[in-house]
């Protein structure tokens, strides 16, 4: 893609020294990694993030860049995203690591749904498979971690029934599959529901 943003992230001060839901993240990032739908690939690449909306604000927390891999988070592996540019596809963050290049995809959500307090980002073929344009899906053409992902993720809350369905099929990302809810436990039974009533 010519026109591809690679996504960029600035530090800005401020530490994590703890947040609501961090226990709750770990918890439901452990039963994500038993599912095997987020972890770390066989070229030990990191894949599937996991964010919580700060209250009721647009800022939320992050699983960092690379930490697929580890079994257990501590807050050092977390990054708070307070500032997004979707055109320049940039976030402003604190904390010690790098946010998920996917953070934007995640501010996509939290700005189309006010209410909705997480947001799970996981890989599952089987699912995507199953789910591919018989739930809200982007464009093949919307590869992961550009400004058009979450542009049409923005666009599906308008034109589909993302909304009620909470769950979003990435076409252009492969088995790329987003779930979204008040809280964790939401989103991840969202999952739970779509894995056993589709494959
Ligand atoms: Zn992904």
């Amino acid at each position: 893609m010519s026109e591809y943003i690679k996504f960029s992230c600035m530090r800005v001060p401020g530490e994590i020294n703890s947040f609501a839901g961090f226990a709750e993240l770990n918890s439901y990032r452990a039963k994500l990694l038993d599912l095997h739908v987020l972890g770390m690939d066989s070229n030990g690449i990191g894949f599937g993030n996991l964010s919580i909306r700060d209250g009721t604000t647009s800022a939320f927390y992050v699983t960092a860049s690379g930490t697929g891999g580890k079994p257990q988070l501590t807050l050092a592996d977390c990054a708070k995203v307070v500032g997004c540019d979707f055109k320049t596809n940039a976030v402003r963050f604190q904390g010690d690591s790098n946010p998920s290049s996917e953070s934007l995809t995640h501010a996509a959500i939290y700005e189309s749904d006010p209410t909705a307090g997480a947001v799970i980002h996981c890989h599952d073929s089987r699912l995507w498979t199953a789910l591919l344009n018989q739930a809200p899906t982007t464009s093949k053409a919307a590869e992961y971690g550009t400004p058009e992902l979450a542009y049409q993720i923005i666009a599906l809350f308008k034109d589909s029934d993302a909304q009620n369905r909470k769950i979003v099929v990435l076409a252009g990302h492969q088995s790329g599959i987003i779930t979204f809810g008040k809280d964790l436990a939401e989103a991840f039974a969202i999952l739970i529901r779509e894995r056993s009533t589709r494959i």
